[in-house]
């Protein structure tokens, strides 16, 4: 498929859950932070498999069992070109982020981590890349260093680089922050570390739903994201690793499809990707993935990025109007994610009152608890835009908040 221009109609037609009323309102779904909605091309595309293709993968010499390899292995090179990599054998299919960063940590720990050694992180890391470098760091005496923010939600990179040593083993760092929206400088970070020869693990959960990404430009060591956050399925995700370090690392799960021999003796494993992919895998998630995939290359992703620029600004604009909004995260460079609270109302409240009126937010920590520590408060209320919102869902959640702040007085 060659791209199309942003065809922002078109785009919102593809997403029948747009299309729904919640609680006799139309549907405003602002919670693409924490997943994204599946087009109709996903739907159909797991439907498809399923009433046509369904089989065990790698070990079957029929006819179907063949056809859910070629579609499972042709995934892997769809994943491998969606994010400028440029050997397909790089891409491991995990569970998802959190999978993908725990299948590293625990190689660290196993080959690489020992006492005295230091991992850094920022402090505006999801809980997916702390605690298993916390665990990372309990079992092997090693140290976590934990890059602070500013009260913009902006990393401090000063800080960053004289944190930078000969012990330092790893850098982890987001891309994109899912509770503030901050765009992290990942180029310079990556550049930073990599002069002192120190690997750089992006979590990039975040930002593959609203930019291309090239993992060979920025050169990074690892990058992991989620099916579900780039309008593919749940329960699927990707570690992309440079060959030699996943080459380095051991198995992370033991058990069928990973070997290459197995004798009571003792086993041998598959070479990479292979190795890290025991047992029967996601395949129906694979396939959902690479639909996804099909369909944000299909789309001008730089049209998609000005349309959510555009209502960031709208959104950023609008609620900063209202009496008692307070905005937690206000970074120069910011995703179309915002974070607030109003007056003294708890975010679970906001969220409540928001989802009478059809609008879906967040409210919580968001998995991000060290963070909103930071800023001194236990939760906000946070509303995430995707390419397929328009200004009448920026209009609604307005009115929404204006309504409950009126309510409440
Ligand atoms: N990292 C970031 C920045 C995230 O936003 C998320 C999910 O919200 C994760 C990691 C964890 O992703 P998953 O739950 O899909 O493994």
């Amino acid at each position: 498929m060659s791209p199309q221009l942003f065809d922002f109609a078109q785009v919102r037609a593809d997403f029948p859950i747009l299309a729904t009323e919640v609680r006799g309102k139309p549907l405003t779904y602002l919670d693409n932070a924490a997943t994204g909605q599946k087009p109709q091309l996903v739907i159909d595309a797991i439907e498809r498999y399923y009433a046509t293709e369904n089989s065990n993968i790698h070990r079957g010499v029929h006819y179907l069992s063949e056809c859910a390899t070629d579609a499972y292995e042709a995934a892997r090179t769809k994943v491998a070109s969606f994010i400028g990599a440029s050997d397909a054998d790089e891409v491991v299919f995990t569970r998802g982020t959190t999978e993908s960063i725990n299948l590293v940590a625990h190689g660290f720990v196993e080959t690489i981590l020992k006492e005295g050694d230091e991992i850094v992180i920022s402090h505006m890391e999801h809980h997916a890349n702390i605690v298993p470098w916390q665990i990372a760091s309990q079992k092997t005496g090693a140290v976590l260093k934990v890059v602070p923010v500013d009260e913009r939600g902006v990393l401090d990179m000063a800080a960053f680089e004289q944190m930078l040593s000969d012990k330092t083993k790893l850098v982890a760092i987001t891309h994109i922050s899912n509770a503030l929206g901050t765009i992290n400088p990942i180029e310079r970070i990556i550049r930073k570390a990599h002069a002192l020869n120190v690997p750089v693990l992006i979590d990039g959960a975040q930002s593959t739903p609203h930019m291309p990404v090239d993992v060979s430009a920025l050169d990074c060591d690892f990058f992991v994201f989620s099916g579900h956050k780039i309008f593919g399925p749940t329960g699927i995700g990707v570690l992309w690793g440079k060959r030699e370090w996943l080459e380095r690392l051991p198995p992370y799960q033991s058990g069928g499809d990973m070997i290459e021999k197995v004798d009571f003796e003792g086993t041998t494993y598959k070479g990479i990707p292979g190795k890290f992919e025991a047992g029967t895998p996601h395949i129906e998630g694979v396939i959902g993935m690479a639909a996804a995939i099909d369909y944000l290359q299909s789309m001008d992703r730089v049209g998609a990025l000005a349309h959510e620029s555009a209502l960031l600004t709208d959104a950023t604009e609008k609620l900063s109007a209202i009496e008692g909004m307070r905005l937690i995260g206000t970074a120069p460079e910011k995703a179309s994610v915002i974070s607030f609270l109003i007056n003294d109302i708890h975010p679970h409240d906001i969220g409540t009152f928001l989802d009478a009126d059809g609008v879906a937010v967040r409210a919580g920590h968001h998995c991000t608890q060290p963070l909103l520590k930071r800023f001194g408060v236990p939760a906000t209320a946070r509303a995430s835009f995707a390419f397929y919102n328009n200004f009448e869902d920026v209009d609604r959640l307005v009115t929404a908040v204006q309504k409950m702040q009126r309510f409440f007085g």
